[in-house]
Formats: structure tokens, C-alpha cells, sequence
């Protein structure tokens, strides 16, 4: 029996659009979000838990762990083992002449140049539908994004002069994409956007926060009419990988981060690091990149090297300070966090790292809304 790792359908299978198999097997439901489609884990459900990354040709589950190539993805939902696996993606096996198989790796080839092109143009498109709604910003000062943030406890008088970074949207519209890639309104209203700067300072994405200031947080809650689904109030566009919202220049060699750009700016006006830059890192993948998640490894934090496109500090940043959001699931964002940490260690020897949270179950900013001290916890 020739071994299965020389079974030439095993280049072919991999070559495969993993969407479109996620498709064949019966997964429905994910939507689109960059390189990514997210959404319910075909075994256990949920929400959102569940992605493809037809970029790098694998699937992961957060819940139940299920993750892998395309293969172990037909393995997995078809319960087969890994020949069945190749038969179920390309057909039984053959013996091929030299030709065939010069002929069947060419195509493979141009299949995956095909797939890379396709990405450049979707991710060349989507910063473009983002510089465009960046251009219909308007300043932010004496708008409802002043108030925003007041209500999320940065007062005026301790930041008194907003980021251009930031800017006021009076009345955008808030779009949500179906399975099938069909864009639908289901609200419209004042909205805070951010520009997000990749690690070149160019514009690359907008990251978008719908106002409601009658809402005890002043985000907008917003429900599809159609399904009844709460949606989040913040969205980006564009191509985020490695970016940050620049809010704060600070001119030392010490920058903070923190996910979101409330977390940032209260860690800001609480001045506990005197001459730092805050940046916020956007979302907590950004910040953290890909891990290394075998068996036992979920909470470890060991960085996946490999992955060039997460956040990284500019050289002049000598120590970094990555600020712990207590609202999310705490072992699984501080596991995320520290292998971001790592990860800029490795990268940028000398630099020193640290990770900074308010406690168990608390938002540094909801801390600041009590006038609560901060604890910063050294690591
Ligand atoms: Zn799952």
C-alpha cells in the first residue's frame, strides 16, 4: 500500500476552495469577515465561534476545538477516515501517468494564484468602500461623539482635544450580509468612526461605533427586524491585520493597547504611564495573532510565529503595554494577550512587555466610570 502522504489527490485536496467545501458538506451560515467566514460550529453551535481561513486553507472551532486542514474537515463531519477523506474531495484514486500528474499539479497551481488574486481584489475593495465612508466623516468636537465618550467616562476636560483619528458619521447606515452575500440596512443613525492605520501609517480600515445616547452605554442597540438578532454595535471595514487606531502620540518609548477604543482612552486619561502612546489594537485577534493550539495549549499563549500579518509595535517602542479588558471571557482573552506579548518579544528583541488588567469581571472602564482606582496588575 503506498503511503497516504505520497497520495498525489492529497496536493489536489488541499488546493481546494475551503469555502466552497464547507459549503458542500452542509455548513451554512457564515458570513464573510476579511480572509475569514464566520459563524455556528457545525458540532456544537453558538453564534460566531466557528471560522474558515480560505487564505491559509484551515478551519477552526473555539468551543469544541475541532480545527485543521480541508481534509480534517471532511474527516470530521463526513466520520471518515483520511483515504476517505481524499476520495470524498477528488474521487477515487488513480494511477496516473507522469503527464496527468504534471498536468493535475498545474492546475492546483493556478488554482491557488487564482484564489490569491481574488483575496487582493476583495481586500483592495474593501479598503476602498472604507476610505469612502472615512471621507464622509466630519470633526468630532461638540458632536455626539464627544458625548460618547463622555458617557464612557473620558471626560472633556481630561482629554480636551480629540484624535484625528476619530471622526462623527451623522447618519450611517448599518448593513448586515447574509449567507449568500446579499447586504441589507436594518438601521441608520450617528455613528463614531475610527481610522485604523496599518504598520506602513496608511489608512487600511474603518472601525465604526453606532451612537444612541439614550442607551445607558450610548452605543446603539440594534436588532435585524427579520431575525430578531441583537447586533453588535462596532464594525470594521477593511483590511485591519497588523493596523491600530492611532489615538494618542505620546513621543517616549512606551505604548499602550487596549482592544477597544473606550478601554484605550480611559487607560489615557488616567495618565498612568506619563509620555506613552495609546493605540487601540482594534480586536483581540489582531493583537494577538495566530497560536500554537494543540492539545492542552487553549490558555497557554504561545504565539504562532509563522504569522505575519498580526499587530506588531514600531521599533521605537521599548516597552509595551497591552491593557486587559475584564468584560470578555478572562482565561481565554489574557491567553490571546500574552501570546501577542510574546510575539512582539520574539520579534523585537529587547523589548520589554506587559499585561495590565482592572480584575475579574471588571472593564477598566467601568472601573474609571466609578472612580474606582485602577489596579494594574505587572506580569
Ligand atoms: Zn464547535
Amino acid at each position: 500500500m503506498a503511503d497516504l502522504a505520497d497520495d498525489p489527490r492529497r496536493g489536489e485536496a488541499l488546493a481546494k476552495d475551503l469555502h466552497e467545501v464547507a459549503g458542500q458538506l452542509g455548513i451554512g451560515g457564515l458570513v464573510r469577515s476579511g480572509s475569514e467566514w464566520v459563524g455556528p460550529c457545525p458540532e456544537c453551535g453558538g453564534r460566531d465561534r466557528f471560522s474558515l481561513n480560505t487564505r491559509k486553507g484551515v478551519f477552526q472551532c473555539r468551543r469544541c476545538g475541532n480545527a485543521g486542514d480541508v481534509i480534517a474537515l471532511v474527516m470530521w463531519l463526513q466520520r471518515v477516515a483520511f483515504p476517505q477523506a481524499l476520495t470524498w474531495l477528488c474521487g477515487p484514486s488513480q494511477d496516473l501517468s507522469p503527464e496527468e500528474r504534471r498536468a493535475r499539479a498545474a492546475k492546483t497551481a493556478q488554482h491557488a494564484r487564482d484564489r490569491e488574486r481574488a483575496e487582493a481584489q476583495y481586500r483592495a475593495r474593501a479598503i476602498a468602500d472604507a476610505r469612502a465612508i472615512w471621507k464622509q466623516g466630519l470633526p468630532p468636537e461638540d458632536t455626539p461623539v464627544r458625548d460618547y465618550l463622555t458617557r464612557r467616562g473620558i471626560a472633556r476636560d481630561l482629554y480636551p482635544r480629540l484624535p484625528v483619528a476619530l471622526r462623527f458619521h451623522p447618519d450611517l447606515p448599518f448593513m448586515v450580509q447574509d449567507a449568500r452575500g446579499h447586504h441589507r440596512e436594518i438601521h441608520r443613525g450617528p455613528a463614531m468612526l475610527a481610522a485604523v492605520q496599518g504598520p506602513d501609517g496608511r489608512f487600511c480600515a474603518v472601525h465604526r461605533t453606532w451612537i444612541d445616547l439614550a442607551q445607558p452605554k450610548g452605543k446603539a442597540v440594534i436588532a435585524d427586524p427579520l431575525t430578531g438578532e441583537v447586533q453588535p454595535s462596532k464594525k470594521v471595514l477593511g483590511s485591519k491585520k497588523g493596523g491600530a487606531i492611532r489615538l494618542f502620540p505620546g513621543g517616549g518609548p512606551v505604548m499602550v493597547m487596549g482592544e477597544g477604543i473606550e478601554t484605550t482612552l480611559s487607560a489615557c486619561v488616567a495618565g498612568a504611564v506619563p509620555g506613552a502612546s495609546y493605540w487601540a489594537g482594534v480586536d483581540l485577534g489582531n493583537m494577538s495573532g495566530q497560536r500554537q493550539l494543540g492539545k492542552g495549549l487553549r490558555f497557554a499563549g504561545i504565539p504562532d510565529l509563522d504569522d505575519a500579518t498580526a499587530f506588531l509595535p514600531p521599533p521605537w517602542v521599548e516597552r509595551l503595554i497591552y491593557v486587559q479588558d475584564g468584560d470578555s471571557d478572562p482565561k481565554d482573552t489574557r491567553a490571546k494577550l500574552l501570546a501577542g506579548l510574546r510575539r512582539a518579544m520574539a520579534l523585537r528583541p529587547g523589548l520589554k512587555a506587559q499585561l495590565v488588567h482592572a480584575g475579574a469581571g471588571v472593564d477598566l472602564n467601568d472601573v474609571l466610570l466609578r472612580g474606582a482606582p485602577v489596579e494594574g496588575a505587572e506580569e
